[in-house]
């Protein structure tokens, strides 16, 4: 009556991510439940996509362009 439901091994959990800590970034175990670095329960904490992205970046550079453009528009206005 102890057998516990585990998938094949080498499978992680579904709340387990494995590989990088979402929190601090640093390798963490797939076996591991929290992270030995930083400490964030990796359990039930869904993997986030990376700051860098590419529709993240794109959208960066959109407003930085239409803050360009605002402001040449000024300028261009005052003189
Ligand atoms: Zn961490």
């Amino acid at each position: 009556m102890s057998a516990v439901p585990e998938g094949p091994p080498g499978d992680p959990g579904p709340g387990l991510t494995g590989g990088v800590c979402p929190a601090c970034g640093g390798p963490v175990d797939d076996v591991v439940a929290r992270c030995p670095d930083c400490g964030c329960d990796l359990a039930g904490v869904p993997p986030r996509p990376p700051a860098f992205s590419r529709p993240a970046v794109v959208a960066t550079v959109v407003a930085f362009l239409a803050v360009y453009a605002v402001i040449v528009a000024a300028v261009a206005l005052v003189n």
